[in-house]
């Protein structure tokens, strides 16, 4: 995600941090610096205009110059103003409290990701012990109404029977009445999409929000179109009066720019972001976070989320004793390894970790990911549940066994034990370290 822009961030902010003392002109070249990087990741000129000077004025302040390290204290001031432009310290979570059934719309054009969009939403608001129903009213796209009939069935989730001829309004005002008769406390409209804004979907758009007046109007918006994507949420907001947007496809290589300017031009924030095709990757938007990840600082606390949420409570207990009981053995390297599995792609998780990203640059084109785990998986299973809590006994006729076993070689179970080894010290060490060690590591 945004990698070129945090490339190039890196590189202005690395000559700064060679000056000892910073003058003005210092700070006047690296935000003539920052400005091209900005414009170049496709941000809005208006909004990389004020942001600069606004981050110029700060940074020339006496109390940046004069501070210890005014190097750390400019990109302490874009790290903030980052997270300002894209909605730091504002409410953006969904407003559902009101008498149920809640309607949440969503609109936006087509392949923006609507539809799948409504599912993974679906999805986050039965795990937080709503009780969800999807209203296909996109009756133009041929196979729209299906595909999120699909989406609901994969999802165990309603979806409301919607037929092609009728008219959008009164299928979402049918539904209502069957949520409020069948006890469904959330709507979740998927409306039609075109592939450009056209007065006639606009129209029929404002007719389901004068009919059913719905708590959240999100405009789903592709990240992949840039500027196009803030346009598009301008349109909408005239029109609809949008109250949030879900940005997808955060995933892919965006440059940045529809993520920090919609807030800045729309004034309406980004309330969750997709980030793949799976349908639960969906997550809330955290602007500092964000900042923080685009400055190449990671983002521990999404890491630690993610973790919890794959892992869940009993897995984690189970662990854990078994960690207090045996130690790190080879069976708790295993299931460790299946947490980060369902985690997601190692790459993200990895460039989550402050200064992680950058090192995986250095360290080239690092192979490390699924194929490399499958074999360790399956040489961890072909081992005796003695072997795989002490590996000392495991002698050449051993080893010969468990390659047979695996479909691997007697060399890959020496390296898989060898890196076990090293694993296994430094959980030795991070253990005597404690929580303070800990947090040191992680350079905060
Ligand atoms: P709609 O026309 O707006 O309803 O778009 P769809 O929901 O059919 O999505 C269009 C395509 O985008 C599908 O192939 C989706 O799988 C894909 N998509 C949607 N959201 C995301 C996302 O966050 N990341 C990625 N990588 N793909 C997405």
């Amino acid at each position: 995600m945004f990698d070129n822009l945090s490339e190039k961030l890196d590189s202005v902010f690395k000559k700064l941090r060679g000056h000892g003392v910073l003058s003005e002109d210092n700070i006047k070249q690296t935000m003539r610096e920052v400005r091209l990087a900005l414009l170049e990741a496709d941000v809005n000129f208006r909004v990389v205009k004020e942001f600069v000077a606004t981050v110029r004025e700060r940074a020339v302040g006496q109390e940046v110059l004069k501070s210890l390290n005014p190097a750390q204290q400019v990109i302490k001031v874009v790290r903030d103003e980052l997270g300002r432009l894209m909605g730091e310290g504002e409410e953006n979570s969904l407003d559902l409290a009101a008498r149920p059934p809640v309607a949440i719309m969503l609109c936006g054009l087509q392949g923006a990701g609507k539809t799948t969009s409504c599912a993974k939403l679906a999805l986050q608001l039965r795990r937080q012990k709503r009780n969800p129903l999807l209203v296909p009213a996109d009756i133009y796209r041929p196979a729209a109404i299906d595909q999120l009939k699909t989406l609901g069935k994969q999802l165990d989730i309603a979806v409301f029977d919607s037929q092609p001829d009728r008219d959008p309004v009164l299928i979402c005002e049918e539904a209502q009445r069957y949520a409020e008769l069948n006890g469904y406390d959330t709507l979740i409209l998927d409306t039609a999409g075109r592939l450009h804004i056209d007065e006639q979907l606009m129209a029929e758009l404002v007719r389901i929000k004068d009919s059913l007046q719905p708590r959240e109007i999100l405009l789903v918006a592709d990240a992949m179109t840039g500027q196009d994507a803030v346009n598009v949420a301008e349109t909408f907001n005239a029109q609809l009066e949008i109250s949030g947007v879900i940005l997808t496809k955060l995933d892919g290589d965006a440059r940045g720019g529809a993520a920090l300017s919609i807030r800045a031009v729309t004034g309406k924030p980004i309330k969750l972001v997709g980030m793949g095709e799976k349908l639960d990757a969906l997550e809330v938007f955290h602007p500092d976070r964000m900042a923080q990840r685009i400055l190449g600082m990671g983002d521990v606390l999404s890491l630690i989320e993610k973790a919890e949420a794959a892992m869940d409570q009993e897995d984690a207990q189970r662990m854990e004793q078994q960690l207090r009981q045996d130690g790190f053995t080879l069976e708790t390297f295993r299931d460790q390894m299946q947490t980060i599995k369902k985690m997601g792609n190692l790459e993200s998780i990895l460039k989550m970790i402050p200064g992680a990203g950058k090192a995986m640059k250095q360290m080239g084109n690092m192979q490390l990911p699924d194929k490399e785990m499958k074999k360790i998986e399956a040489i961890i299973n072909s081992m005796t549940p003695r072997e795989r809590r002490d590996q000392k006994i495991l002698n050449g006729s051993r080893r010969l066994r468990i390659a047979k076993g695996s479909g691997t070689t007697v060399q890959d179970v020496n390296q898989l034990m060898k890196r076990f080894g090293e694993a296994q010290k430094m959980m030795k060490k991070l253990q005597k370290m404690g929580p303070k060690g800990m947090k040191n590591l992680m350079g905060r």
